[in-house]
């Protein structure tokens, strides 16, 4: 009987579970929706304002006091006003003594002041346990119920106590906080939600560079070389074929620089025999950006693939094929099938599809949902084996297109060579660097660096 008691009583609800009592400074709209959200959660919460006046504004069961007389019922204070108001709270620094500050702040610009503003309020107030939290996170996410996409919290701190305590507070909202450390983090933290899409400014300043230049380079050779020397007016070409012979050259090279940069990485590291060293800074940029490279080159690749497959609606090519089927009437003439370029332009569109299919292959594994899921080798064998292979594919695609015509002076107009002709240069250099760096004699020193071998190690005994 007892027993079952005590299981009964283990099961039984814990009534003592009770949140403790949470102050926000500052009614304004962010510290209005995170008092929200507190509430729902079941903390008690007590507002620290200039004015003590109840707005139908702020939540229903929030109380609103001075804030010497709302800090006292709290062991948590959460500072939702901006930093240049904080020299207000020095007054205040014996009550705020041994309290938990919470600062929530953003600023303007990156780097803005010397110190982080968390910093600053450590400075402001010694006394106080000051933890950096809740600044990713908006007023409007918070209000909404639009957390889905941002459920992520930073939180930094030099108290561990208090970081935990704001990290409880965190999870009972429904978010997931991720420990960042001490508060040298809070600047980080605080330029976080300035960032505007950091790693894609190169990829995509690179993207519409070298699409303008093949643009204008083919809308010379296509269009106006055309109408000067043959008399056509090509200039629909604009709407569709340019774009399309365009998309895959961008393609191919920007998959090709995707695996550059690891080929600039293994001949430096080849050349220094050892891999100490720091990477100069371009690399490194370089290679913490592949992954928006390769992304933006499976986003023109894809458009390739559709402006492909609407070819055959374009009145220029219904009109090309009823004019050679006249032609052979007239002629009184069927041209015979050539079995040859029946083969290369089968074999062109095999490459092509199974090229695309390996894109979209390493598109998909490099997406955070997929790649949490598989290994660490899972992962290289897929974007380092299958991404050499999408790139040979896809450049035998242009290769196999190309054919005959890289030796027919007509393919060259005013001397210039075509785009596909360009696009093949970057790719076959990195195949070939890759295919010498896979032989033994050079694989196996390789490996050696990679795994902490150094041809002249500086600390020897
Ligand atoms: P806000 O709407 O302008 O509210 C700021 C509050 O600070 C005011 O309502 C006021 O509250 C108080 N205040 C203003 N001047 C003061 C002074 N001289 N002395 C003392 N208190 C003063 O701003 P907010 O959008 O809520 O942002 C507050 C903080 O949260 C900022 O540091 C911001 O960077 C950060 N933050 C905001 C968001 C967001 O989505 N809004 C997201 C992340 C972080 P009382 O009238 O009650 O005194």
């Amino acid at each position: 009987m007892n027993k079952n008691s005590s299981n009964i009583m283990a099961l039984a609800p814990n009534t003592s579970n009770k949140r403790e009592t949470v102050c926000i400074f500052g009614t304004g709209d962010f510290g209005r929706a995170l008092g929200h959200k507190m509430i729902q959660s079941g903390y008690p919460v007590v507002y620290g304002s200039r004015s003590t006046q109840i707005s139908n504004l702020i939540p229903k069961d929030a109380e609103v006091l001075s804030h010497a007389e709302a800090a006292q019922k709290a062991a948590i204070i959460i500072i939702a006003i901006q930093r240049q108001h904080y020299n207000f709270l020095v007054p205040l620094a014996e009550i705020l003594h041994g309290k938990v500050l919470v600062d929530i702040s953003n600023n303007l610009k990156l780097n803005q002041y010397p110190e982080s503003n968390a910093e600053y309020l450590a400075q402001l107030l010694p006394g106080s346990r000051v933890v950096k939290a809740f600044n990713t996170v908006s007023a409007w996410a918070l209000q909404s119920g639009t957390l889905d996409a941002s459920r992520q919290v930073f939180v930094c701190g030099d108290d561990v106590e208090a970081k935990q305590m704001v990290m409880n507070i965190v999870r009972a909202l429904g978010l997931t906080p991720l420990d960042k450390g001490s508060l040298l983090a809070a600047q980080e933290i605080e330029n976080y939600p300035l960032q505007l899409f950091p790693m894609w400014k190169f990829p995509i300043f690179l993207s519409l560079g070298l699409t303008t230049f093949f643009f204008f380079y083919c809308l010379a050779l296509d269009v106006i070389y055309t109408y000067i020397y043959e008399k056509n007016n090509f200039s629909f070409f604009i709407a569709i074929t340019i774009p399309n012979r365009v998309c895959p050259v961008m393609a191919l090279i920007l998959l090709a620089l995707v695996y550059l940069p690891g080929v600039f990485a293994a001949i430096i590291q080849l050349y220094r025999g050892t891999k100490y060293r720091r990477f100069p800074d371009w690399l490194d940029k370089w290679m913490l950006c592949r992954k928006q490279l390769g992304l933006i080159a499976l986003a023109f690749a894809s458009l390739h693939v559709v402006f492909t497959l609407v070819t055959p609606l374009r009145a220029f090519v219904s009109w090309r094929i009823s004019k050679g089927i006249i032609s052979q009437a007239l002629n009184n003439k069927t041209e015979p099938l050539n079995n040859t370029n029946a083969w290369i332009s089968d074999c062109y569109l095999a490459l092509g599809i199974l090229g695309f299919f390996l894109f979209v292959l390493l598109g998909i594994t490099s997406l955070p949902s997929v790649s949490n899921n598989v290994n660490w080798r899972e992962f290289r064998f897929v974007q380092s084996k299958l991404g050499y292979l999408a790139l040979i594919f896809c450049t035998a695609h242009t290769l196999v297109y190309g054919g005959k015509w890289f030796l027919n002076p007509s393919a060259y107009k005013w001397y210039l060579p075509n785009i596909y002709m360009l696009s093949l240069v970057i790719p076959c250099a990195v195949l070939v660097v890759k295919f010498v760096l896979i032989f033994p004699c050079v694989d196996k020193p390789l490996t050696q660096i990679r795994q902490g071998w150094e041809r002249n190690p500086k600390h020897s005994e």
